[in-house]
């Protein structure tokens, strides 16, 4: 074990760096260091020989954080507040998180001369040329590259887009450590990464997770599937497996391609409108799980200011370009939209199926 390269995963207890610590520990090639304040749905890794659990808040400011950085080969940045009701409700505290507190690691890792692997997000690229123009973004497919395409943001009353600009200027930085001080990183920035263990239902914990968890509370509680501004917007789906499997590509980094390159990590033929999405997740509820007495949520159209409040404006259309990933480490996501979505609700379905028989 002691041979093996180091990885510290910073986040590690989020719905990213569980499934990434999970395959880690799987494949065997690296002795892991995992750090959350949340260790609970890490709790069947914690205990394996190759996993050092460590829960801790990055914000504490002690010296362990910079300790483990020059301890370990590489880092892992997973730390964020990464749902976008947060940046209406606490846009300072998601800047100070998503961009203050991650540039103290991004410095450990420049004084320790530390390989770091930093998530952003599709947010970045912010709104389709077609949106700002005020045109239907169904007649205008612009799928993002990441190297070529312009970042556009809504105006600053709009606070949503705090989120995306911290994590874009965290992304300016990085690249103007790699020119000045030959920081060796990667950025990734995923696209709606969906599958078991994701958020939470706002039936059986408070709070407003993303989409996916509304329209499942819906199917198994009855409370009304809410379409913001009508469903328009698009995003597309990728499974947390294929995400996982293209994050281990990127981490053994073959032949160093992955040096100071940014990769988009996403399925654009899983596309759908949020309309859509809702009509999909009501028709496989109903063909694969649907039981007797189960709810029929009534569809309804909420504006963006009752379900957010102030200051949301919304990423209209997000293609990824894939390429770099493709041509670069050889991956393809392997799950359709059907697939994402039925294995999602399964793991909702199954636990509620178990709560509802302990009853
Ligand atoms: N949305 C919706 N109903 C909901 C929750 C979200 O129509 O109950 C919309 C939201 O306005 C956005 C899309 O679904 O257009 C995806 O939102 P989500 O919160 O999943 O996160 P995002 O993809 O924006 O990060």
């Amino acid at each position: 074990m002691n041979s093996l390269p180091k990885i510290l995963v910073l986040g590690a207890g989020g719905f990213i760096g569980v499934n990434l610590t999970e395959r880690l520990l799987a494949d065997g090639k690296y002795a892991v260091t995992a750090l959350d304040l949340d260790g609970e749905k890490l709790r069947d890794q914690i205990g394996h020989d190759r996993l050092d659990f460590r829960q801790e808040d990055i914000r504490h400011r002690d010296e362990s954080l910079e300790t483990l950085v020059s301890d370990h080969d590489i880092i892992v940045d997973l730390v964020a507040m990464a749902n976008p009701s947060l940046y209406l409700s606490h846009p300072l505290e998601v800047f100070h998180l998503n961009f203050q507190e991650n540039l103290r690691i991004v410095e450990y890792c420049v004084k320790h001369r530390r390989r770091l692997v930093q998530f952003s997000t599709c947010e970045v690229y912010g709104r389709t040329v077609a949106g700002v123009l005020g045109k239907d973004p169904a007649e205008m497919p612009f799928p993002f590259q990441e190297d070529t395409s312009p970042l556009i943001m809504g105006p600053v009353k709009n606070h949503r887009w705090i989120y995306a600009c911290a994590k874009q200027l965290l992304e300016r930085v990085l690249h103007a450590y790699g020119l000045e001080d030959a920081l060796d990183y990667t950025i990734i920035r995923p696209f709606n990464f969906i599958g078991p263990r994701i958020d939470y239902l706002p039936s059986e914990k408070a709070g407003n997770p993303r989409v996916f968890s509304h329209f499942m509370n819906a199917l198994l509680y009855g409370t009304p599937m809410q379409l913001v501004d009508g469903g328009r917007s698009y995003r597309a789906y990728t499974h947390i497996d294929d995400a996982v499997d293209c994050i281990v590509r990127i981490l053994d980094n073959p032949g160093g391609v992955c040096q100071r390159e940014i990769f988009n990590i996403g399925t654009p033929e899983n596309e759908t409108t949020i309309q859509q999405f809702a009509e999909m997740m009501r028709e496989i509820f109903d063909e694969e799980f649907r039981q007797a007495g189960d709810p029929n949520p009534e569809v309804v159209s909420v504006s963006s200011e009752e379900f957010y409040g102030k200051g949301y404006e919304d990423c209209d259309r997000r293609i990824p370009d894939v390429t770099k990933a493709r041509e670069l480490l050889g991956w393809e996501s392997k799950h359709d939209l059907r697939s994402v979505i039925f294995q999602t609700m399964k793991y909702f379905v199954d636990r509620h199926r178990a709560g509802q028989e302990a009853e």
